[in-house]
């Protein structure tokens, strides 16, 4: 059977969606098709905000990644004619040798990176949000800011709707037979022929991509929003986004007022709580939101006072927490996009064009080594 198109994303998530708006963008005959619909709660890209920052302690590599995302974002913005990334700063505190403040520092040092290190003191004087032990930094990344992830998913599907993308919601992809030429794609409501695929179905990666069945584990996440004592205290310009490094209690993120509901504030990776992507989330419960008022107490005093609301998100963790953006290691006409280990979002508009390069091209010029199964796993199969 002729393929009807050159490219199929499956999953319209993040990755997917602007994964679509490159290749569509590139003159492909692309195919869509999601679930749901777009940033749905069961996905992992809802709930108004997502970090960005250019130092990343995560590792060196991902910085000029980072540079590329930064001009793809604004780009985004410039053809929707909408603000989807906002710069406030990244505030990353900690003590000067903790993971997230050392390597950070290091990344700024290595990338030669615009950043203030700032004392106990200098960060009462200008960011009396935070309370620090005396012991601790707050060290300012000014590139940093948040993304709106919904925003950011329909603008890129209402870009590659324009420039002539099919897309389908609520029609779920129940197998892919991929073959030399290309591949068939069966559906809850039908068949598809392309010849090529990009797998970007976030938690459910492992139903399409069996390979990753032992390595990818969706997991449990909660955040919550906080109303500060005085109104004003944490708006944007008073207040930046942050991540905080609390040593053997992990790390925590947050980000000032951007909405109603005020500031918001996770754990990375909240408990580590494994769950099945096919089944409902657990609801929020108590030890959830004792854990996440306890840092707000301690950390956040004057800004983070009542709690207005708190939902479930999902990650989905690789063991070392880094992106897998690779072919299948069985077969070339399928590219696989991991969920990215809870720190993707950011990198959305940059992964979707490597993506779209993998599909089209059969290479991208785009750094990737970090992201292979040959890397992740010791071998291609
Ligand atoms: C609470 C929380 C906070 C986060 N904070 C940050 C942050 O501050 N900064 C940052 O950079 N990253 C952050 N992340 C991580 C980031 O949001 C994720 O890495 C990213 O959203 C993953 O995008 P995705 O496209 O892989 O998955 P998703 O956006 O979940 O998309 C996958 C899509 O595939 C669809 N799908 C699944 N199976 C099928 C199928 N068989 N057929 C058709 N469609 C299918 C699903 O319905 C879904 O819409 C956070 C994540 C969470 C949960």
């Amino acid at each position: 059977m002729p393929a009807e198109f050159d490219l199929a994303v499956i999953g319209l998530g993040a990755m997917g969606s602007a994964a679509a708006s490159f290749a569509a963008a590139r003159g492909a005959r692309v195919l869509g098709i999601e679930a749901h619909f777009p940033a749905h709660a069961l996905s992992s890209s809802h709930g108004d905000s997502r970090l960005i920052r250019l130092g990343y302690f995560e590792d060196q590599s991902y910085v000029p990644l980072l540079r590329r995302a930064y001009e793809n974002w604004r780009s985004l913005e410039a053809r929707l004619r909408a603000d989807i990334l906002t710069v406030t700063g990244v505030l990353q505190i900690g003590r000067p040798d903790s993971k997230i403040v050392s390597g950070t520092k290091a990344s700024c040092d290595l990338h030669g990176l615009t950043h203030e290190i700032l004392d106990k003191a200098e960060m009462a004087r200008r960011y009396p949000a935070f309370a620090l032990e005396d012991d601790e930094i707050g060290l300012l990344d000014p590139q940093g800011g948040y993304i709106r992830p919904e925003a950011a998913i329909m603008g890129y599907l209402k870009l590659a709707a324009e420039d002539g993308a099919e897309l389908h919601f609520g029609e779920r992809v129940t197998a892919i037979e991929p073959d030399e030429d290309g591949v068939d794609i069966l559906t809850t409501t039908g068949r598809y022929r392309a010849r090529k695929v990009i797998v970007a179905t976030g938690a459910w990666i492992a139903e399409l991509v069996p390979e990753l069945a032992a390595h990818a584990v969706p997991i449990r996440q909660v955040v919550a929003w906080y109303q500060p004592e005085d109104g004003f205290a944490a708006q944007p310009g008073r207040m930046p986004c942050f991540l905080r490094d609390e040593g053997e209690n992990g790390s925590y993120f947050g980000f000032p007022a951007i909405g109603i509901d005020g500031v918001k504030i996770g754990r990375h990776a909240h408990f580590r709580e494994p769950i099945d992507p096919t089944a409902a989330n657990p609801p929020v419960n108590e030890a959830d939101t004792a854990l996440l008022d306890g840092f707000a107490r301690k950390r956040l005093p004057k800004v983070a006072s009542t709690r207005m609301r708190a939902t479930t998100c999902r990650y989905t963790m690789l063991p070392s927490e880094d992106f897998l953006i690779d072919y299948s290691p069985t077969h070339r006409n399928v590219v696989v996009s991991s969920a990215c280990s809870g720190h993707g979002f950011k990198f959305t508009s940059v992964i979707g064009e490597i993506l779209s390069d993998l599909a089209l091209d059969g290479g991208s010029a785009l750094p990737t080594s970090l992201f292979t199964f040959e890397r992740h796993f010791g071998s291609k199969g």
